[in-house]
C-alpha cells in the first residue's frame, strides 16, 4: 500500500513525465488580494497567467496546493468532522495547460494516472460532463463526452449542470466546462443494490468527487456573452486526502495515514480511543483537521487575530478548543502539543513547519491559554442562558446575550450557534448585529483608531473602547 507521501510524489513525477514544471505551493494566506483571503484552489497562484496579465513561465505545471475553505464562495467549515471528507485545510494536486493541451490529453492522462499508475478499478469510476446550456447557446460538451467514452461505458458518463459542471472565475473572464471524477467505493452488494450513477453528486458517503478537471475555452464578456479565448487553459484539482482515501481502501479520508497519527495522539490525550463515541470522534477529527489549518496558517504569516483572517484563524482554534474541552476532557492548553505529529507527518513535503515549529507552538499556546481563561465560565453562562430561555417555553437566547458571550468571553457567534445547535437552539442574530453596530459607534466615539490587529488609542484618550470590536469585521458571521 502506498503512503500519503509516496501518493503525492507519485502525482508529480507522473506529469514531470509529461512535461510538466513541478512548483511549489503558493502560501495558503493571500496578502495582496481584496477579493481572498485565503487559497481556496489551485488555480489562484495562477490568476493572472489565465487572465493574460503576466507571461506564462512554463506551458505545462502541477504542484500540490495547500487550500483552505473557511470563508466566501468555498464554506466548508461546518461540515467539517461532521462528514468524512471534507476539511477545512486540504492539499489539492493540479496540472496546467496554460495554451497547450487541451481536452484530450488531459482526459487521458487522468485516466492513465488514476488507472495504470495507481490501479483503481475501472468500474468504480464515473464521469461527469457538462449537459449545456440552450438559452446561452451552449451545447453538450460533446467534445469530453468522446475521449471518456474511450475509457467507459456510457452509463459511467453522466450529464451535470451549470452549477456543477461549468466553472466561472467571476462574473467576467475565463470559465468553460468541467468534467469531474467520481469513485464509488461501497460494497459490492451496495452497489448490486443502487447502481453509483444515482449517487453521483448526492452527497453520500462513499460515492464522492475526487477530480476536477476544467477546460476553459470562453471568456465572458461584461454584457454577460461568451467569446472564444483564444489560449485554452486546462485547470485540475484533485483532493489530496480523498485520493489517499480511496487507494488505502479507506471509506474515511481519516482512516488514513494523513490523519491517523494525529488522531491516534488526540485520543491518547484524552485517554480514550478513536472509533468507539460518535461525539468524541466528531470533537477528534475537528480537532485533527483545525490543528493542520492553525498551524500552516502561522506558518504562512497569519496569526489569530481580531479582523479579517486572523479572526478566521481565531475562530477555526476557539472552535477546536472548544470541541476538546467540551468533548475530550482537555481543561488545558493541548492544541500546540500535536505539532510534534503533524511535523513529523507533513513537514517532509512541506519544510516550513519545521523551520517554524517553536514560533507555532508559542503562539498556538498563547492563544488556547488566553480563550480558556474565559471558556468554562463563558459556557456555564450560555448554559444558563438556553436553561431559561427552554423554561420560558423559548429555543431562541437574545441577541444581547449572544452578544455578552461574545464581547466578555470571546466566543465568535458561530460558535455560540453551534453549542445552540447542539441543544436544537438559536440566537437572535438581528439584535445581536444591532448590539454589534452600537459597539462600533461607541468605539468610533472614543476614537479609536484601528491599525492592523491592534487599537491604538488616541492621545489623551484614556477609555477602553474593547479590542474585539473588529471581530465582526470579516464579513463572514
Ligand atoms: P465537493 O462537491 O465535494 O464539495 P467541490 O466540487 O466543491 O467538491 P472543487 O472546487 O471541484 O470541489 O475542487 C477540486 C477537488 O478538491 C474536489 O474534486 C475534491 O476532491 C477536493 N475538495 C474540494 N473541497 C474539499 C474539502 N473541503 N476538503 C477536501 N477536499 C476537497
Ligand atoms: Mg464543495
Ligand atoms: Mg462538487
Ligand atoms: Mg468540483
Amino acid at each position: 500500500m502506498l503512503t500519503a507521501n509516496e501518493i503525492r510524489e507519485s502525482f508529480k513525477s507522473f506529469f514531470e513525465s509529461k512535461g510538466h514544471q513541478i512548483v511549489p505551493s503558493a502560501p495558503m494566506v493571500i496578502k495582496d488580494d481584496p477579493t481572498l483571503m485565503f487559497t481556496n484552489a489551485g488555480m489562484n497562484q495562477f490568476k493572472d497567467i489565465i487572465l493574460g496579465n503576466h507571461p506564462a513561465k512554463y506551458k505545462r505545471v502541477a504542484d500540490s496546493q495547500k487550500c483552505l475553505r473557511v470563508s466566501g464562495k468555498h464554506n466548508d467549515l461546518e461540515e467539517v468532522g461532521h462528514d468524512t471528507y471534507h476539511h477545512t485545510m486540504f492539499e489539492m494536486l493540479g496540472n496546467w495547460s496554460f495554451g497547450d493541451y487541451f481536452k484530450k490529453e488531459a482526459i487521458s492522462w487522468a485516466w492513465e494516472y488514476l488507472v495504470d499508475v495507481l490501479k483503481l478499478d475501472p468500474k468504480d469510476l464515473y464521469a461527469t460532463v457538462f449537459e449545456g446550456s440552450p438559452e446561452e447557446g451552449l451545447e453538450r460538451d460533446n467534445e469530453a463526452a468522446s475521449y471518456w467514452e474511450q475509457f467507459l461505458p456510457k452509463d459511467h458518463i453522466l450529464n451535470g449542470n451549470k452549477h456543477d459542471n461549468f466553472w466561472e472565475m467571476g462574473d467576467t473572464g475565463p470559465c468553460g466546462p468541467c468534467s469531474e471524477i467520481h469513485v464509488d467505493s461501497r460494497s459490492e452488494e451496495e452497489k448490486a443494490k443502487v447502481p453509483g450513477s444515482q449517487l453521483v453528486n448526492k452527497d453520500h458517503p462513499q460515492v464522492i468527487e475526487i477530480w476536477n478537471l476544467v477546460f476553459m475555452q470562453f471568456n465572458r464578456k461584461a454584457d454577460g456573452s461568451l467569446e472564444g479565448l483564444p489560449a485554452k487553459v486546462i485547470d485540475t484539482g484533485m483532493g489530496f486526502e480523498r485520493l489517499v482515501r480511496t487507494l488505502q481502501g479507506k471509506t474515511s479520508n481519516y482512516d488514513t495515514d494523513v490523519f491517523q497519527p494525529i488522531l491516534k495522539a488526540i485520543a491518547d490525550m484524552a485517554g480514550t480511543t478513536y472509533g468507539n463515541n460518535q461525539q468524541q470522534d466528531i470533537a477528534m477529527r475537528v480537532v485533527a483537521d483545525h490543528i493542520r489549518t492553525i498551524a500552516f496558517s502561522i506558518t504562512d504569516g497569519q496569526l489569530p487575530s481580531n479582523a479579517k483572517a486572523g479572526y478566521v484563524i481565531r475562530r477555526i482554534l476557539r472552535r477546536a478548543v472548544r470541541y476538546g474541552y467540551t468533548f475530550l476532557g482537555q481543561k488545558q492548553a493541548f492544541m500546540y502539543k500535536l505539532l510534534p505529529v503533524l511535523i513529523e507527518n507533513m513537514g517532509g513535503a512541506y519544510p516550513e513547519l519545521i523551520a517554524q515549529k517553536d514560533l507555532i507552538a508559542k503562539v498556538i499556546k498563547e492563544e488556547e491559554d488566553s480563550f480558556l481563561r474565559t471558556l468554562e465560565t463563558g459556557i456555564r453562562l450560555l448554559e444558563k442562558t438556553m436553561a431559561d430561555a427552554k423554561a420560558a417555553g423559548k429555543t431562541e437566547i437574545s441577541g444581547k446575550d449572544a452578544f455578552t458571550l461574545y464581547d466578555t468571553f470571546g466566543f465568535p457567534l458561530d460558535l455560540t450557534e453551534l453549542i445552540l445547535r447542539e441543544n436544537g437552539m438559536t440566537a437572535d442574530i438581528k439584535e445581536f448585529d444591532a448590539e454589534m453596530q452600537q459597539q462600533k459607534q461607541r468605539a468610533r466615539n472614543a476614537a479609536a483608531v484601528e491599525t492592523g490587529d491592534w487599537i491604538t488609542l488616541k492621545e489623551g484618550t484614556t477609555e477602553f473602547v474593547g479590542y474585539d470590536y473588529t471581530e465582526y469585521e470579516t464579513g463572514i458571521l
